[in-house]
Protein backbone atom coordinates (compact mmCIF):
# COMPACT_ATOMS: atom_id res chain seq x y z
CA UNK A 1 0.00 0.00 0.00
CA UNK A 2 1.22 3.69 -0.58
CA UNK A 3 1.45 5.25 2.56
CA UNK A 4 3.25 9.04 2.34
CA UNK A 5 3.02 11.64 4.72
CA UNK A 6 3.51 15.56 4.80
CA UNK A 7 5.88 16.95 7.39
CA UNK A 8 5.85 20.35 8.51
CA UNK A 9 7.20 21.74 12.02
CA UNK A 10 4.91 23.67 13.54
CA UNK A 11 6.54 26.91 13.60
CA UNK A 12 4.77 28.94 11.59
CA UNK A 13 1.92 29.24 9.12
CA UNK A 14 2.18 26.85 5.72
CA UNK A 15 2.88 29.05 2.77
CA UNK A 16 2.76 27.93 -1.10
CA UNK A 17 6.01 26.45 -0.64
CA UNK A 18 4.47 23.72 1.39
CA UNK A 19 1.57 23.25 -0.30
CA UNK A 20 3.42 21.95 -3.39
CA UNK A 21 5.22 18.99 -1.06
CA UNK A 22 1.78 18.91 0.86
CA UNK A 23 0.14 18.49 -2.04
CA UNK A 24 2.33 15.80 -4.17
CA UNK A 25 2.46 13.45 -1.34
CA UNK A 26 -1.71 14.00 -0.93
CA UNK A 27 -2.27 13.12 -4.66
CA UNK A 28 0.44 10.16 -4.45
CA UNK A 29 -1.69 8.33 -1.44
CA UNK A 30 -4.75 8.94 -2.94
CA UNK A 31 -4.12 8.11 -6.14
CA UNK A 32 -2.37 5.00 -4.73
CA UNK A 33 -5.35 4.29 -2.26
CA UNK A 34 -3.29 4.23 0.61
CA UNK A 35 -2.53 6.35 2.96
CA UNK A 36 -1.73 10.08 3.87
CA UNK A 37 -0.29 10.70 7.26
CA UNK A 38 0.45 14.51 8.88
CA UNK A 39 2.90 14.42 10.86
CA UNK A 40 4.41 17.15 12.87
CA UNK A 41 8.22 17.63 13.33
CA UNK A 42 7.67 19.33 16.61
CA UNK A 43 11.14 18.41 17.99
CA UNK A 44 12.05 21.77 18.84
CA UNK A 45 10.18 22.58 21.71
CA UNK A 46 11.47 26.19 21.64
CA UNK A 47 10.17 27.14 18.33
CA UNK A 48 7.28 24.81 18.23
CA UNK A 49 3.75 25.79 18.81
CA UNK A 50 0.21 24.19 19.41
CA UNK A 51 -1.40 27.06 17.67
CA UNK A 52 0.76 26.36 14.44
CA UNK A 53 0.09 23.07 15.11
CA UNK A 54 -3.63 23.95 14.30
CA UNK A 55 -3.18 26.53 12.17
CA UNK A 56 -1.66 24.05 9.91
CA UNK A 57 -4.47 21.54 10.41
CA UNK A 58 -7.10 24.48 9.34
CA UNK A 59 -5.40 25.33 6.26
CA UNK A 60 -5.28 21.72 4.96
CA UNK A 61 -8.92 21.35 5.85
CA UNK A 62 -9.84 24.50 3.68
CA UNK A 63 -7.82 23.09 0.69
CA UNK A 64 -10.31 19.83 1.48
CA UNK A 65 -6.58 17.66 1.86
CA UNK A 66 -7.76 15.20 4.51
CA UNK A 67 -5.19 12.91 6.26
CA UNK A 68 -6.18 9.81 7.80
CA UNK A 69 -4.15 10.27 11.02
CA UNK A 70 -1.60 12.53 12.58
CA UNK A 71 1.87 11.97 14.41
CA UNK A 72 3.95 14.48 16.00
CA UNK A 73 7.48 13.47 16.74
CA UNK A 74 7.46 14.67 20.38
CA UNK A 75 5.82 11.68 21.22
CA UNK A 76 7.85 9.67 19.96
CA UNK A 77 11.15 10.55 21.88
CA UNK A 78 11.80 7.22 22.74
CA UNK A 79 11.84 5.68 19.78
CA UNK A 80 14.58 8.25 18.64
CA UNK A 81 16.61 7.44 21.95
CA UNK A 82 16.02 3.27 21.20
CA UNK A 83 17.68 4.31 17.31
CA UNK A 84 20.59 6.37 18.40
CA UNK A 85 21.42 4.11 21.13
CA UNK A 86 21.54 1.04 18.03
CA UNK A 87 23.77 3.25 15.82
CA UNK A 88 25.98 4.08 18.87
CA UNK A 89 25.98 0.47 19.84
CA UNK A 90 26.92 -0.22 16.03
CA UNK A 91 29.94 2.35 16.22
CA UNK A 92 27.70 4.78 13.75
CA UNK A 93 27.23 7.48 15.98
CA UNK A 94 30.10 9.15 18.19
CA UNK A 95 30.29 11.88 20.25
CA UNK A 96 32.31 15.45 19.43
CA UNK A 97 32.35 18.83 21.41
CA UNK A 98 33.06 21.66 19.18
CA UNK A 99 31.17 24.74 19.63
CA UNK A 100 29.70 26.06 16.85
CA UNK A 101 32.60 29.24 16.73
CA UNK A 102 35.29 26.38 16.34
CA UNK A 103 33.06 24.71 13.49
CA UNK A 104 33.05 27.74 11.69
CA UNK A 105 36.37 28.30 12.40
CA UNK A 106 37.45 24.89 10.45
CA UNK A 107 35.20 25.91 7.81
CA UNK A 108 36.57 29.38 7.30
CA UNK A 109 40.43 27.59 7.32
CA UNK A 110 39.17 24.77 4.62
CA UNK A 111 37.56 26.98 2.54
CA UNK A 112 40.55 29.46 2.62
CA UNK A 113 42.98 26.28 0.96
CA UNK A 114 39.79 25.81 -1.44
CA UNK A 115 38.66 22.80 0.42
CA UNK A 116 35.30 21.84 0.87
CA UNK A 117 33.94 22.66 4.33
CA UNK A 118 33.51 18.69 5.24
CA UNK A 119 33.46 18.01 9.23
CA UNK A 120 37.13 16.67 9.69
CA UNK A 121 35.97 13.73 11.92
CA UNK A 122 38.87 15.22 14.92
CA UNK A 123 36.29 13.93 17.86
CA UNK A 124 36.72 10.27 16.21
CA UNK A 125 40.87 11.03 17.68
CA UNK A 126 40.36 11.65 21.10
CA UNK A 127 40.47 9.31 23.79
CA UNK A 128 38.52 8.73 26.67
CA UNK A 129 40.49 10.86 29.00
CA UNK A 130 39.71 13.87 26.56
CA UNK A 131 36.44 12.93 25.97
CA UNK A 132 35.60 12.48 30.14
CA UNK A 133 37.26 16.18 30.42
CA UNK A 134 35.63 17.90 27.27
CA UNK A 135 32.23 16.55 28.72
CA UNK A 136 32.59 17.73 31.73
CA UNK A 137 33.92 21.64 30.68
CA UNK A 138 30.90 21.68 27.98
CA UNK A 139 28.92 18.48 27.15
CA UNK A 140 28.83 16.46 23.75
CA UNK A 141 26.92 16.00 20.82
CA UNK A 142 26.38 13.67 18.46
CA UNK A 143 26.73 12.49 14.65
CA UNK A 144 26.23 9.65 12.24
CA UNK A 145 29.50 8.15 10.52
CA UNK A 146 28.72 8.35 7.35
CA UNK A 147 30.59 5.36 5.47
CA UNK A 148 32.69 6.81 2.55
CA UNK A 149 31.02 5.12 -0.62
CA UNK A 150 28.96 7.05 -3.03
CA UNK A 151 24.99 6.72 -2.25
CA UNK A 152 23.27 5.97 -5.12
CA UNK A 153 19.56 6.31 -5.76
CA UNK A 154 16.88 6.86 -8.83
CA UNK A 155 14.90 9.70 -7.31
CA UNK A 156 10.99 10.15 -8.90
CA UNK A 157 11.75 13.20 -10.48
CA UNK A 158 15.44 13.88 -10.86
CA UNK A 159 16.48 10.53 -11.76
CA UNK A 160 19.56 9.04 -11.15
CA UNK A 161 21.71 10.37 -8.20
CA UNK A 162 24.76 9.64 -6.97
CA UNK A 163 26.51 11.53 -4.45
CA UNK A 164 30.32 10.84 -2.80
CA UNK A 165 29.28 10.46 1.27
CA UNK A 166 32.97 12.14 1.55
CA UNK A 167 31.55 15.17 -0.19
CA UNK A 168 29.06 15.27 2.73
CA UNK A 169 29.64 16.37 6.60
CA UNK A 170 28.84 13.62 8.96
CA UNK A 171 25.44 14.77 9.96
CA UNK A 172 24.58 15.70 13.72
CA UNK A 173 22.06 13.99 14.84
CA UNK A 174 21.46 14.74 18.57
CA UNK A 175 22.54 18.61 19.60
CA UNK A 176 24.55 19.11 22.96
CA UNK A 177 21.15 19.49 25.07
CA UNK A 178 19.63 16.22 23.72
CA UNK A 179 17.60 17.36 21.25
CA UNK A 180 17.06 14.92 18.70
CA UNK A 181 17.21 16.44 15.06
CA UNK A 182 14.91 16.35 12.39
CA UNK A 183 17.91 13.80 10.23
CA UNK A 184 17.13 10.62 12.85
CA UNK A 185 13.70 11.56 13.88
CA UNK A 186 12.33 11.43 10.14
CA UNK A 187 14.30 8.19 9.39
CA UNK A 188 12.88 6.46 12.94
CA UNK A 189 9.23 7.65 11.84
CA UNK A 190 9.42 6.94 7.86
CA UNK A 191 11.12 3.59 8.57
CA UNK A 192 8.69 2.48 11.44
CA UNK A 193 5.53 4.10 9.74
CA UNK A 194 5.99 2.20 6.55
CA UNK A 195 5.97 5.06 4.42
CA UNK A 196 6.54 4.03 0.84
CA UNK A 197 7.26 7.55 -1.06
CA UNK A 198 8.75 10.57 0.30
CA UNK A 199 8.26 13.62 -1.97
CA UNK A 200 10.03 16.62 -0.27
CA UNK A 201 11.90 20.11 -1.56
CA UNK A 202 15.48 19.67 -3.76
CA UNK A 203 16.92 21.17 -0.60
CA UNK A 204 16.34 17.98 1.00
CA UNK A 205 18.70 16.50 -1.83
CA UNK A 206 21.97 15.79 0.75
CA UNK A 207 19.47 14.96 3.92
CA UNK A 208 18.40 11.98 1.54
CA UNK A 209 21.92 10.60 1.18
CA UNK A 210 22.59 10.59 4.45
CA UNK A 211 19.13 9.07 5.90
CA UNK A 212 19.88 6.18 3.16
CA UNK A 213 22.41 5.43 4.88
CA UNK A 214 20.96 6.06 8.53
CA UNK A 215 17.56 3.82 7.66
CA UNK A 216 20.16 1.30 6.00
CA UNK A 217 22.00 1.17 9.10
CA UNK A 218 18.90 0.44 11.21
CA UNK A 219 18.13 -2.25 8.87
CA UNK A 220 14.50 -0.20 7.40
CA UNK A 221 13.60 -0.01 4.09
CA UNK A 222 13.84 2.45 2.14
CA UNK A 223 11.27 4.55 0.51
CA UNK A 224 11.05 5.81 -3.02
CA UNK A 225 12.75 9.17 -2.94
CA UNK A 226 11.11 12.16 -5.18
CA UNK A 227 12.58 15.68 -4.62
CA UNK A 228 10.84 18.54 -6.35
CA UNK A 229 12.06 22.07 -7.15
CA UNK A 230 11.70 24.79 -5.36
CA UNK A 231 9.81 27.81 -6.35
CA UNK A 232 10.93 30.95 -7.44
CA UNK A 233 9.38 34.16 -7.97
CA UNK A 234 8.29 35.79 -11.30
CA UNK A 235 11.72 37.08 -12.38
CA UNK A 236 13.30 33.48 -10.89
CA UNK A 237 14.72 35.24 -7.51
CA UNK A 238 14.46 32.86 -4.60
CA UNK A 239 11.14 32.93 -2.96
CA UNK A 240 12.43 32.47 0.50
CA UNK A 241 12.16 35.62 1.89
CA UNK A 242 9.07 36.48 0.02
CA UNK A 243 6.89 33.05 1.26
CA UNK A 244 6.14 35.05 4.39
CA UNK A 245 3.50 37.14 2.41
CA UNK A 246 1.97 33.85 0.47
CA UNK A 247 0.92 31.85 3.62
CA UNK A 248 -2.24 30.09 2.57
CA UNK A 249 -4.48 32.05 5.39
CA UNK A 250 -3.58 35.36 3.49
CA UNK A 251 -4.63 34.01 -0.21
CA UNK A 252 -7.64 32.62 1.82
CA UNK A 253 -8.66 36.01 2.97
CA UNK A 254 -7.94 37.52 -0.25
CA UNK A 255 -10.24 35.26 -1.27
CA UNK A 256 -8.27 32.50 -4.05
CA UNK A 257 -10.02 29.61 -4.53
CA UNK A 258 -9.14 26.25 -2.85
CA UNK A 259 -9.48 24.41 -6.67
CA UNK A 260 -7.64 27.29 -8.11
CA UNK A 261 -4.89 27.26 -5.42
CA UNK A 262 -4.62 23.36 -5.85
CA UNK A 263 -4.99 23.20 -10.04
CA UNK A 264 -2.23 25.63 -10.13
CA UNK A 265 0.12 23.89 -8.23
CA UNK A 266 -0.52 20.60 -9.42
CA UNK A 267 0.45 21.55 -12.57
CA UNK A 268 2.83 23.94 -12.17
CA UNK A 269 6.62 22.93 -13.54
CA UNK A 270 5.34 19.90 -14.56
CA UNK A 271 5.14 18.98 -18.26
CA UNK A 272 0.90 18.20 -18.81
CA UNK A 273 -1.01 21.38 -19.41
CA UNK A 274 -2.56 24.08 -16.71
CA UNK A 275 -6.03 22.97 -16.11
CA UNK A 276 -8.56 24.36 -13.71
CA UNK A 277 -9.95 20.91 -12.08
CA UNK A 278 -13.81 20.72 -10.84
CA UNK A 279 -12.61 18.81 -8.16
CA UNK A 280 -10.02 16.89 -5.88
CA UNK A 281 -11.16 13.40 -7.90
CA UNK A 282 -10.42 14.92 -11.46
CA UNK A 283 -7.05 16.46 -9.51
CA UNK A 284 -6.14 13.19 -8.44
CA UNK A 285 -6.71 11.14 -11.68
CA UNK A 286 -4.42 13.59 -13.91
CA UNK A 287 -1.68 14.13 -11.85
CA UNK A 288 1.61 12.23 -12.35
CA UNK A 289 4.39 13.49 -10.39
CA UNK A 290 7.13 11.93 -13.22
CA UNK A 291 5.91 14.54 -15.59
CA UNK A 292 7.64 17.36 -13.27
CA UNK A 293 10.74 18.32 -14.33
CA UNK A 294 14.16 19.64 -12.33
CA UNK A 295 14.47 22.99 -12.90
CA UNK A 296 13.36 26.18 -10.29
CA UNK A 297 9.65 26.78 -10.71
CA UNK A 298 8.39 30.02 -11.49
CA UNK A 299 5.33 31.19 -8.99
CA UNK A 300 3.50 34.03 -9.51
CA UNK A 301 0.54 34.88 -7.15
CA UNK A 302 -1.26 36.89 -9.97
CA UNK A 303 -1.71 34.00 -11.64
CA UNK A 304 -4.47 32.71 -9.03
CA UNK A 305 -7.04 35.65 -9.46
CA UNK A 306 -8.03 34.83 -13.39
CA UNK A 307 -8.29 31.44 -12.33
CA UNK A 308 -10.24 32.00 -8.88
CA UNK A 309 -12.40 34.18 -11.07
CA UNK A 310 -12.76 31.19 -13.67
CA UNK A 311 -13.56 28.97 -10.96
CA UNK A 312 -16.50 31.71 -9.17
CA UNK A 313 -17.86 31.93 -12.54
CA UNK A 314 -18.81 28.42 -13.20
CA UNK A 315 -20.42 28.39 -9.40
CA UNK A 316 -23.89 27.24 -9.00
CA UNK A 317 -26.04 29.62 -7.53
CA UNK A 318 -27.04 26.72 -5.24
CA UNK A 319 -23.08 26.80 -4.30
CA UNK A 320 -23.55 30.67 -4.35
CA UNK A 321 -26.23 30.30 -1.66
CA UNK A 322 -24.87 30.83 1.52
CA UNK A 323 -22.70 34.08 0.09
CA UNK A 324 -25.55 35.35 -1.37
CA UNK A 325 -28.18 34.86 1.36
CA UNK A 326 -24.98 36.70 3.87
CA UNK A 327 -24.76 39.57 1.38
CA UNK A 328 -28.69 39.92 1.69
CA UNK A 329 -29.63 39.32 -2.13
CA UNK A 330 -33.73 37.60 -1.25
CA UNK A 331 -34.20 34.34 -2.24
CA UNK A 332 -36.26 35.13 -5.11
CA UNK A 333 -33.56 37.31 -6.99
CA UNK A 334 -30.61 34.74 -6.61
CA UNK A 335 -31.10 33.16 -9.41
CA UNK A 336 -31.68 36.44 -11.79
CA UNK A 337 -28.62 37.89 -9.82
CA UNK A 338 -26.00 35.14 -10.11
CA UNK A 339 -26.78 34.87 -13.82
CA UNK A 340 -26.03 38.41 -14.58
CA UNK A 341 -23.06 38.91 -12.49
CA UNK A 342 -21.50 35.34 -12.24
CA UNK A 343 -18.69 36.52 -15.11
CA UNK A 344 -17.98 39.76 -13.39
CA UNK A 345 -16.36 38.80 -9.99
CA UNK A 346 -13.04 37.38 -9.25
CA UNK A 347 -14.10 36.18 -5.88
CA UNK A 348 -16.96 35.05 -4.08
CA UNK A 349 -17.20 38.28 -1.82
CA UNK A 350 -16.91 40.84 -4.84
CA UNK A 351 -20.25 40.06 -5.65
CA UNK A 352 -21.33 41.92 -2.47
CA UNK A 353 -20.21 44.90 -4.99
CA UNK A 354 -22.98 44.30 -7.53
CA UNK A 355 -25.12 43.73 -5.07
CA UNK A 356 -24.67 47.18 -3.48
CA UNK A 357 -25.48 48.83 -7.07
CA UNK A 358 -28.69 47.11 -7.72
CA UNK A 359 -29.93 47.74 -3.91
CA UNK A 360 -28.57 51.03 -3.68
CA UNK A 361 -28.09 52.34 -7.44
CA UNK A 362 -25.07 53.81 -8.21
CA UNK A 363 -23.97 57.73 -8.99
CA UNK A 364 -24.39 58.45 -12.44
CA UNK A 365 -21.45 59.56 -14.42
CA UNK A 366 -22.35 61.41 -17.70
CA UNK A 367 -19.94 63.24 -19.41
CA UNK A 368 -21.41 67.08 -20.40
CA UNK A 369 -22.08 65.97 -24.01
CA UNK A 370 -23.88 62.89 -23.37
CA UNK A 371 -26.48 65.17 -20.74
CA UNK A 372 -29.18 65.94 -23.16
CA UNK A 373 -28.96 62.18 -25.37
CA UNK A 374 -29.27 60.55 -21.43
CA UNK A 375 -31.88 62.64 -20.31
CA UNK A 376 -34.12 61.76 -23.56
CA UNK A 377 -32.99 58.14 -23.00
CA UNK A 378 -34.30 58.20 -19.25
CA UNK A 379 -37.21 59.81 -20.26
CA UNK A 380 -38.08 56.97 -22.67
CA UNK A 381 -37.35 54.32 -20.18
CA UNK A 382 -40.63 52.64 -18.78
CA UNK A 383 -41.96 52.06 -15.43
CA UNK A 384 -40.70 49.17 -13.46
CA UNK A 385 -41.09 46.33 -13.14
CA UNK A 386 -38.45 45.28 -16.15
CA UNK A 387 -37.65 41.97 -17.99
CA UNK A 388 -34.61 40.59 -19.50
CA UNK A 389 -35.91 41.85 -22.64
CA UNK A 390 -36.48 45.44 -21.51
CA UNK A 391 -32.98 46.77 -21.83
CA UNK A 392 -33.33 45.87 -25.88
CA UNK A 393 -36.42 47.42 -26.69
CA UNK A 394 -35.55 50.53 -25.06
CA UNK A 395 -32.55 50.95 -26.23
CA UNK A 396 -33.85 50.34 -30.00
CA UNK A 397 -36.35 53.29 -29.40
CA UNK A 398 -33.91 55.54 -27.64
CA UNK A 399 -31.84 55.06 -31.17
CA UNK A 400 -33.91 55.47 -34.18
CA UNK A 401 -35.47 58.78 -31.47
CA UNK A 402 -31.75 59.93 -31.32
CA UNK A 403 -30.03 58.19 -34.20
CA UNK A 404 -26.86 57.17 -32.09
CA UNK A 405 -26.09 53.65 -32.23
CA UNK A 406 -22.66 51.66 -31.00
CA UNK A 407 -21.04 52.49 -28.17
CA UNK A 408 -22.62 55.81 -28.50
CA UNK A 409 -25.31 54.67 -28.03
CA UNK A 410 -24.67 52.11 -25.19
CA UNK A 411 -22.37 53.37 -23.01
CA UNK A 412 -23.39 56.43 -22.22
CA UNK A 413 -26.82 54.12 -20.88
CA UNK A 414 -24.56 52.27 -18.81
CA UNK A 415 -22.67 54.68 -17.27
CA UNK A 416 -25.98 56.69 -16.39
CA UNK A 417 -27.02 53.70 -14.87
CA UNK A 418 -24.33 51.94 -12.90
CA UNK A 419 -21.30 54.91 -12.78
CA UNK A 420 -18.67 52.64 -14.75
CA UNK A 421 -18.06 51.86 -18.20
CA UNK A 422 -17.88 47.91 -17.85
CA UNK A 423 -19.69 45.31 -15.86
CA UNK A 424 -22.74 42.46 -16.38
CA UNK A 425 -24.98 42.06 -19.48
CA UNK A 426 -27.01 44.87 -19.18
CA UNK A 427 -30.28 43.34 -20.44
CA UNK A 428 -29.43 41.02 -17.39
CA UNK A 429 -28.83 43.73 -15.21
CA UNK A 430 -31.30 45.97 -15.70
CA UNK A 431 -34.25 44.29 -14.33
CA UNK A 432 -32.50 44.03 -10.79
CA UNK A 433 -31.73 47.73 -10.50
CA UNK A 434 -33.86 48.80 -7.27
CA UNK A 435 -33.08 52.42 -7.67
CA UNK A 436 -32.76 54.36 -10.86
CA UNK A 437 -30.94 57.72 -11.56
CA UNK A 438 -34.28 60.66 -11.33
CA UNK A 439 -35.78 61.48 -14.72
CA UNK A 440 -36.43 64.59 -15.76
N1 LIG B 1 10.06 18.94 8.76
C1 LIG B 1 10.82 18.81 7.55
C2 LIG B 1 10.69 20.08 6.72
O1 LIG B 1 9.68 20.76 6.86
C3 LIG B 1 10.34 17.62 6.77
C4 LIG B 1 11.13 17.29 5.57
C5 LIG B 1 10.77 15.91 5.04
O2 LIG B 1 9.77 15.83 4.33
O3 LIG B 1 11.43 14.95 5.37
O4 LIG B 1 11.57 20.43 5.99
Amino acid sequence: MTVTRFAPSPTGFLHVGNLRTALFNFLIARKGGGQFILRLDDTDPERSRPEYADAIKEDLEWLGLTWDRVETQSSRLDRYAAAADKLRAMGRLYECFETPVELDLKRKKQLNMGKPPVYDRAALRLDEAEKAALRAERGGYWRFRLDHERIKWTDGILGDISIDAASVSDPVLIRADGQVLYTIASVVDDTEMGITHVVRGSDHVTNTATQIQIITALGGRLPSFSHHSLLTGPQGEALSKRLGTLALRDLRAQGIEPMALLSHLARLGSSDPAVLFGSLDELIAGFDLSHFGAVPTKFDVADLRPLTAKYVSRLSVEEMAPTLARIGVPDDLAPAFWEAVHENVMTREAVAEWWALCRDGAASSIAPEDAEFVATALAMLPEPPFDTTTWGTWTKAVKATTGRKGRGLFMPLRKALTGIEHGPDMGRLLPLLQKLPTRS
